[in-house]
């Protein structure tokens, strides 16, 4: 949950303000847009100016706003430098981001205060209704991440976009119906086949979760799964995934040799104490080898709580359990992984499979990132793989294992079943 920038009473004012509008609106069905206006350098100003000047500056900065809105648009003064302006009938997002425009420019110009001109920063985050939050609060919380997005971009105005919406509405929304789909063990596991690039048999499956919604369909879990991380929920999918995996997993066919299936683990689940247990128990109970289990953690989540995580991954190691770095180059990757984590394996991020042809550093970041792996001892696999040119170009670089569309798309138990025996036949013709 973000800190709120605004303070308490004003809060509550501004939230009656807002639930108003949105009654309005909703039965209009007229939009308007929320935006936060912030001073970002009002502490650093009263520093050095004292807070006469400061109180000084405010007040020419409220009316200079006052002065560039439309008289049907309304000012709210929500904390000691920040405000909310109310702007209404905003048609699209282009006219939300002009009213922006309209508004930094206006408050460019330096402020005067006795003989000194001051320059006064600002910040706008813009968050319209109701695309970005359909209550109050919803809205004022995609206002309030889209103002802290602000501060990153030049000119510093963001509008909220889909991406941050996981406002408090949506959010409890979609846990409550992701915990009843957990309670009617509505979830589904489906597999997406690997294989060894030298000889093409099978390596082994990531497993990774559907949930088909009645009313929305497919969501996607790297929507989902965040959302579940905000609250217990993580813990439920996460038991739910590894019994469906262990159980499944008794139904595939036998295979010249037994299949690793590899399961993604949330970072959260680092903080519980069980985890070692309930995956070794589990294991036993489903009268499954540890060995070919293989749990796939991403960098940023081994960066979370790097002494905790490597004594959790020592302990599953002893276990037995197979350890693999997930989206391999997206985060802060560093050679100490090879050195201090105990993994197995290395996956290496799509993003540069995809690009092998067209970029070269791409292709040698690869090359080298294979190369070094390899020479501690990891299993290399590369996700991503989409057409017979990459796959060769990844056997060519010694590459040990291949995901990816070319190979198999993620598949249901029954689709991946049918692949397996499909797939372990023509590996029998290949050999003679
Ligand atoms: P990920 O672990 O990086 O999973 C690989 C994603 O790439 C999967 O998306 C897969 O469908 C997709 N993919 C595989 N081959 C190709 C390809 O050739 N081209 C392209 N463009 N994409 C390919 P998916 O299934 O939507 O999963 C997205 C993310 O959600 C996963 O990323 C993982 O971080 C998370 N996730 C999935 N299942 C689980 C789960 O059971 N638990 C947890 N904690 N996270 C999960
Ligand atoms: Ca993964
Ligand atoms: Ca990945």
């Amino acid at each position: 949950m973000l800190p709120s920038l605004i303070n308490v009473s004003r809060r509550k004012s501004l939230l009656k303000k807002l639930e108003e509008l949105t009654r309005e609106h909703t039965a209009a069905h007229i939009d308007f847009a929320l935006v936060m206006v912030s001073i970002s350098n009002f502490r650093q100003i009263n520093l050095s100016n004292g807070f006469i000047a400061g109180d000084l500056i405010l007040e020419e900065y409220c009316k200079r706003l006052q002065s560039l809105i439309r008289p049907q648009d309304s000012i709210m003064r929500v904390g000691s430098s920040d405000f909310v302006i109310f702007i209404k009938n905003i048609v699209n997002e282009g006219h939300a981001t002009l009213a922006a425009v309209k508004l930094l420019g206006g408050l460019k110009e330096p402020f005067t205060v006795g003989n000194k001109r001051l320059k006064v920063g600002t910040n706008i985050g813009i968050a319209l209704f109701p695309d970005h939050g359909q209550d109050e609060l919803a809205l004022l919380r995609s206002a309030e991440t889209a103002l802290l997005e602000s501060r990153r971009n030049l000119p510093p105005y963001s509008v909220s976009s889909s991406k941050y919406d996981t406002d408090d509405a949506t959010t409890w929304d979609i846990t409550s119906d992701l915990q009843k789909t957990i309670d009617l063990d509505q979830l589904e596991m489906f597999f997406q086949p690997q294989v060894y690039l030298e000889t093409g048999r099978v390596f082994g499956a990531e497993a990774l979760i559907r949930w088909k919604h009645p009313e929305h369909g497919y969501i996607r879990p790297d929507y989902f799964i965040p959302i579940a991380e905000q609250s217990d929920l993580i813990y439920d999918i996460t038991n739910w995934s590894i019994n469906a995996v262990l159980w499944l997993m008794k139904e595939w066919p036998e295979m010249s040799q037994p299949l690793k299936v590899a399961i993604n683990l949330s970072p959260k689940m680092f903080e519980y104490q069980g985890l070692v247990e309930t995956i070794t128990e589990a294991a036993n109970l489903f009268g499954v080898n540890a060995s070919q289990l293989t749990l796939e953690i991403t960098e940023s989540a081994l960066m979370r709580d790097i002494s905790t995580s490597i004594q959790c991954l020592q302990d599953l190691k002893d276990e037995g359990v197979k350890i693999s770095i997930d989206d391999f180059g997206t985060g802060y990757s560093s050679m100490s992984y090879f050195k201090n984590i105990p993994a197995h394996e290395l996956k290496i991020d799509y993003s540069f499979v995809t690009n092998l042809f067209e970029n070269a550093m791409d292709r040698h970041i690869v090359d080298s990132v294979t190369k070094m792996a390899q020479g501690f001892g990891l299993v290399v696999v590369a996700e991503g793989v989409e057409d017979q040119k990459t796959y060769d170009e990844l056997k060519a670089i010694g590459c040990d294992v291949a995901q990816g569309y070319f190979i198999g798309k993620p598949m249901p138990q029954g689709k991946f079943v049918e692949w397996l025996q499909l797939h372990n036949n023509y590996s029998k013709i290949l050999e003679g």
